[in-house]
C-alpha cells in the first residue's frame, strides 16, 4: 500500500461501540486512545495486561474474557485486532471487510484497512502522522512537531474564534532577552489574539507576532504616563470576554513586585480565566548578566528583594546577606544611609546593573560608603537593579582589591579553608 493511497480523516467515536481484539500491549495502547477519544471499548481476549484488566474493573471499558468470535463485530464502528496471532487477526479483518466495518490489523500493516498515525496533542490541536508504514519514523517525526507547537515555532494561533469567552495569560518574560522567557510563555504568546505589554521584558518577541495580533502598550515609555493598575485590568478582562486569548506579557516574573496577583484576582473576580506562567525574575537574573550570583558558598547563603529604604529597616544588614533592590535608583541615597545605619560596614560592595541583558547593559561597581556619588556621577538611571552585599566581589567587573581569598578557594565541591 503506497502512501498516497491512504485518505486522513479523523473520526469521531465519542459514544459509539468500538472493538479490540487482543489483550496484549499494542491492543492496550490502542484501547486507552480509542478510550481517550471518548469510544465504548469492548476488548475481546482470554487474558490482558494489567491496565487492560484495571480498565475493565473499574467500568471504563468492557473486557470479554474468551476467544474472539466473528460476531463480535456486530454493531460495532471500527475494530482494532492486535492479538499477536496472525491467523486470528486476518480472520478479524476478513470478518470487518465482509461487513464494510474499518478494521486496524496489527499483524499485517500492508493488508490492514486502516493505519494508526502517531499522534501528539498539544492545547488544542491534535496531529496525525503516517510515515510510510514505519512506526519508528512517524514517532520521530510527531515528537519533532509536538516540541515545535510546545515551544511556539509553529502558528498556534486561532483564526476562527469560539463563541466563548477567552482567557487571560499573565507571562513572565524575563528580564529582557528574547530568549529567557519559559517555553510555556512562549507557546501562549504564539497563540494570543491580544497581547498587553511592559515597557520591559522581551521587547524583540513583540516583532515576532503575526501582523493582526494587537499590541496594547500600558508601560512607562519616555514621555508617556504608564496606564494605571485599574485601567490594565480592566482591558484585560474587556479584551477576555470578547473572545480573545489575551497575553499580559510582563517583565521578569509576574509575581515578584509586579502587581500580577491584582492582575489575577481581578480577572478571575470577573469570570476570566487566568493561567500564571512563572518567569525569569530580574532580581536573580540582572545580577548575574553582571556575574554576580544572588548567594555563593561562603558569601552569601540568602538574599532579600525588595524595593527601596522602608523596607530595609527588615533586612539583616550583614555583608553575607545579599540585598537586592528593585525600583531602587531614585532612593539610592537613602537606602544606602539606611543600611549603613543598620550597622552594615561602608565598605560591603554594591554593585548596579543597568539595562541588564540589553545592548546598553552596565555595571557600575562600588561601596556603601561611595556609591550614591558613583551613581550619580555617571547619570545611573532606570532601569536598574542593585545589588548590595559580599556576592558583589564575584564579579568580574569588580575592581582587583575587591576580589579576596574568601572566595577564591571556593570550589563547589570541597570545603572552603580559611586563611586567618
Ligand atoms: N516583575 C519584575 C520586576 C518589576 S519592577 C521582575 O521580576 O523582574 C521593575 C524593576 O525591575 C526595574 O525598576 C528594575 O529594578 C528591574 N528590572 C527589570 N528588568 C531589568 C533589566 N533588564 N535591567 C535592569 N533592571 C531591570
Amino acid at each position: 500500500m503506497a502512501i498516497q493511497d491512504i485518505y486522513p480523516t479523523a473520526l469521531r467515536l465519542l459514544g459509539r461501540p468500538v472493538l479490540v481484539v487482543g489483550g496484549g500491549p499494542v491492543a492496550e495502547r490502542r484501547a486507552k486512545g480509542l478510550l481517550d477519544a471518548g469510544a465504548k471499548v469492548t476488548v475481546v481476549a482470554p487474558v490482558a495486561t494489567e491496565a487492560v484488566r484495571g480498565l475493565a474493573s473499574s467500568g471504563l471499558l468492557t473486557w470479554e474474557q474468551r476467544e474472539y468470535r466473528s460476531s463480535d463485530i456486530d454493531g460495532v464502528w471500527f475494530v482494532q485486532t492486535a492479538t499477536g496471532t496472525a491467523a486470528v487477526d486476518t480472520q478479524v479483518a476478513a470478518d470487518a471487510e465482509a461487513q464494510r466495518i474499518w478494521c486496524v490489523n496489527a499483524s499485517d500493516h500492508e493488508a490492514s484497512a486502516a493505519w494508526t498515525p502517531a499522534v501528539a496533542v498539544v492545547d488544542d490541536v491534535k496531529i496525525a502522522i503516517n510515515a510510510g508504514g514505519d512506526p519508528r519514523r512517524a514517532m520521530a517525526l510527531r515528537n519533532a512537531v509536538a516540541t515545535a507547537l510546545e515551544t511556539g515555532d509553529l502558528p498556534l494561533r486561532r483564526h476562527r474564534k469560539p463563541g466563548t469567552a477567552g482567557s487571560v495569560a499573565l507571562v513572565g518574560g524575563g528580564p529582557g532577552d528574547s530568549g529567557l522567557i519559559t517555553v510555556r510563555g512562549r507557546r501562549l504568546l504564539g497563540q494570543a489574539d491580544v497581547v498587553v505589554a511592559d515597557r520591559l521584558g522581551p521587547r524583540d518577541l513583540l516583532k515576532e507576532l503575526a501582523p493582526d495580533v494587537r499590541v496594547i502598550e500600558v508601560g512607562k515609555t519616555p514621555g508617556h504616563h504608564p496606564v494605571p493598575q485599574l485601567e490594565i485590568n480592566r482591558i484585560l478582562v474587556e479584551e477576555a470576554l470578547k473572545g480573545n486569548r489575551v497575553v499580559r506579557l510582563k517583565g521578569g516574573d509576574p509575581y515578584v513586585l509586579g502587581r500580577g496577583g491584582e492582575e489575577a484576582e481581578f480577572c478571575r473576580q470577573n469570570g476570566v480565566e487566568v493561567e500564571v506562567v512563572s518567569g525569569v525574575t530580574s532580581a536573580i537574573s540582572v545580577p548575574a548578566a553582571a556575574g554576580i550570583p544572588v548567594t555563593h558558598r561562603g558569601l552569601a547563603k540568602g538574599f532579600s528583594v525588595v524595593t527601596g529604604h522602608e523596607e530595609l529597616s527588615e533586612v539583616p544588614a550583614r555583608p553575607d546577606h545579599t540585598v537586592v533592590l528593585l525600583m531602587g535608583v531614585a532612593q539610592l541615597r537613602d537606602s544606602a544611609a539606611e543600611l549603613a545605619g543598620s550597622g552594615l560596614p561602608l565598605d560591603t560592595p554594591v554593585g548596579i546593573v543597568e539595562n541588564g541583558y540589553l545592548p546598553d547593559q552596565r555595571v557600575t561597581i562600588g561601596t556603601l560608603g561611595t556609591i550614591a556619588d558613583q551613581a550619580e556621577a555617571v547619570g545611573v538611571a532606570n532601569p536598574a537593579v542593585i545589588v548590595i552585599g559580599d556576592v558583589v566581589r564575584v564579579s568580574p567587573f569588580a575592581p582587583p582589591h575587591f576580589k579576596t581569598a574568601d572566595y577564591s578557594t571556593i570550589t563547589p565541591n570541597r570545603p572552603r579553608v580559611r586563611s586567618n
